[in-house]
């Protein structure tokens, strides 16, 4: 079984998606760390990113490999563990960048697609629901006001003693947001076939219920489980 997952920055597809994951025994796959790595390699190379030979000869250069430690994703950039390294909102930023260009999508999507073939998966992401997993057997598109995605990102932050103020981080989402939205190339959007979550007024664990009783109708083995 597959599940989808999409939606904006911070509304809460990462944490949901793992716990989800853990508590029936799924894979998750976190796409958004893949487009951070390379973000962070292609920026490290100082390549202009719009001279499609050299930005493809540096994507066939890369080793780009996930793993899990005691069911956590590992990002690993030519063998170096980078999965703490990313998650800055520079990285994100980074990330969001080079997430529009078509050499990079056409990269990660091949191994997410992958992924999604040898097992079953919760997938987050932008365009999961729309081009990497048409067929998935459920679909989610997670928003929340932009207010209630920059506080929790915010906390998300101060946690890992990062310091920033709750305008900066909603500037950054909303710009990130603006991006991601109308870029060209697999543009984030809600699939025709995705259910809509809005969680802007529920905790994690509301969300985490909703989840599971989607799953349970759509998989009765799921649902013995529970
Ligand atoms: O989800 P996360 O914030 O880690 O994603 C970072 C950036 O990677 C997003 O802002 C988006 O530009 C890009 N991304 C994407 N497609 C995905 C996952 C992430 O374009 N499936």
């Amino acid at each position: 079984m597959r599940i989808a997952i999409d939606g904006p920055a911070g509304a809460g597809k990462s944490t949901v998606a793992k716990a989800l994951a853990k508590r029936i025994g799924f894979i998750y796959v976190d796409t958004g760390a893949m487009y951070r790595a390379i973000g962070l390699y292609l920026m490290e190379k100082k390549l202009n990113l719009h001279d499609e030979a050299p930005l493809r000869k540096a994507l066939d250069e890369v080793e780009l490999d996930i793993g899990y430690e005691d069911g956590i994703q590992q990002v690993y950039l030519n063998g170096t563990n980078v999965t703490s390294k990313i998650r800055t909102e520079a990285a994100g930023s980074m990330a969001s960048q080079v997430s529009a260009l078509l050499p990079v999508r056409e990269k990660l999507v091949e191994i997410q697609q992958e992924l999604g073939r040898r097992a079953d998966v919760v997938m987050d992401g932008r365009d999961i629901g729309t081009v990497v997993l048409p067929d998935a057997e459920l679909k989610v598109y997670f928003t929340a006001s932009s207010k209630v995605r920059a506080e929790r990102r915010y906390r998300e932050l101060v946690e890992k003693g990062i310091i920033s103020t709750i305008e900066e981080v909603e500037a950054d989402i909303l710009a990130r947001d603006y991006r991601d939205m109308h870029r060209k190339h697999s543009p984030l959007k809600q699939a025709d076939d995705a259910i809509l979550v809005d969680s802007s007024d529920m905790t994690i664990s509301e969300v985490l219920q909703v989840m599971i009783k989607l799953v349970a109708e759509r998989n009765p083995e799921v649902a013995k489980l529970l």
